[in-house]
């Protein structure tokens, strides 16, 4: 990762320094030793800001929309899920491809950041479990390619050759009505509501979120069980069909709510209903649920 950092930062360097972008959006350092924050560079003397290590878990692909009405170009890192999650950006009309210059790089999975904290920094890390059960590391668009494309290929194809991991969800599958509901009250009674979850999704991209409503009607404001349940519902159906498991939202939870076993059966759900679907890995108008065929089953009709 060290010489993807190299790399990283030249081809950064050299497009400020043409004014062929404006800005450059990788990762650098942050506070402790396993973050890896967003990094926002837009001098060429800045460049070395930018790091490539075991903790850039955060999803680029979000921070694009804070450039959407800027002039001039802004240059990207994609990991796989970023490039999933840009291509979510797109089929949404929420970017514009032509403003963005992606450079793709190959991603060997995230660390654990929980399980860093815990074990320290000699500790035997494991990869962060959305990465042990990720089937697209490497990015699915991109203008540039750092790293080796050929050994990146052949290391995802056996990723890809592993069937979806969907053990937890099947687990859930089999409570009763009443145990499903005492397990995610008991989940979500935890929630402080803070958002994190909607504000890292690249798939909550809408431009006035319901949660942000001030008229009455539409949501409460109480924290309480109820109205935290309505959240966590709403919130998955809005992104069901769309939902590039990037882990994002679970992985910012101050809480620790297990959001992606909620995802995950919609995901589930919408294969098993409308065929094998992975969000973000083309761009062509079809989305399961935000598309209307004939052939859609209809039980109830
Ligand atoms: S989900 Fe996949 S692409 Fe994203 S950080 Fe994990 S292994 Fe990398
Ligand atoms: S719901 Fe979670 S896993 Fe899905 S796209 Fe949003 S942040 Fe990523
Ligand atoms: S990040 Fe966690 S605590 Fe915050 S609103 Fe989302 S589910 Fe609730």
């Amino acid at each position: 990762m060290k010489e993807i950092t190299l790399q990283m930062q030249e081809l950064a360097r050299e497009l400020l320094q043409k004014g062929e972008v404006n800005v450059v959006l990788g990762w650098e350092k942050g506070t402790f030793w396993y973050l890896s924050p967003p990094a926002f560079v837009d001098k060429p003397e800045d460049v070395e800001r930018l790091v490539y290590d075991d903790y850039c878990h955060h999803n680029l692909s979000k921070y694009l929309m804070d450039y959407r009405y800027q002039e001039g170009k802004v240059a990207v890192f994609l990991k796989g899920c970023d490039s999933r999650a840009f291509n979510i950006l797109l089929e949404d009309n929420q970017l514009e491809r032509e403003k963005y210059v992606l450079i793709g790089i190959p991603c060997p999975g995230m660390k654990d950041q929980e399980k860093a904290k815990e074990f320290g920094v000699n500790g035997d890390i494991p990869l962060a479990k959305k990465c042990q059960e990720c089937k697209y590391p490497n990015p699915l668009v991109y203008d540039y390619f750092l790293g080796d494309k050929k050994a990146a290929d052949e290391a995802a194809a056996t990723k890809e050759a592993k069937a979806k991991e969907y053990s937890d969800v099947e687990q859930m599958e089999k409570m009763t009505s009443d145990e499903k509901y005492d397990f995610w009250s008991s989940q979500y009674e935890r929630c402080i509501r803070c958002y994190a979850c909607r504000n890292v999704c690249p798939a909550c991209n809408c431009r006035e979120c319901i949660f942000d409503q001030s008229r009455t009607g539409w949501i409460g404001k109480a924290n309480n069980a109820s109205e935290n349940q309505f959240f966590a519902l709403t919130r998955a159906m809005h992104v069901a069909g769309r939902c590039i498991e990037c882990g994002e939202c679970e992985r910012a939870c101050p809480m620790h709510i297990p959001i992606m076993l909620l995802n995950k059966k919609l995901i589930k759900d919408i294969n098993e209903l409308f065929g094998e679907y992975d969000a973000g890995v083309k761009v062509d108008g079809v989305l399961p649920l935000g598309h209307f065929d004939k052939n859609d089953p209809e039980e109830f009709m």
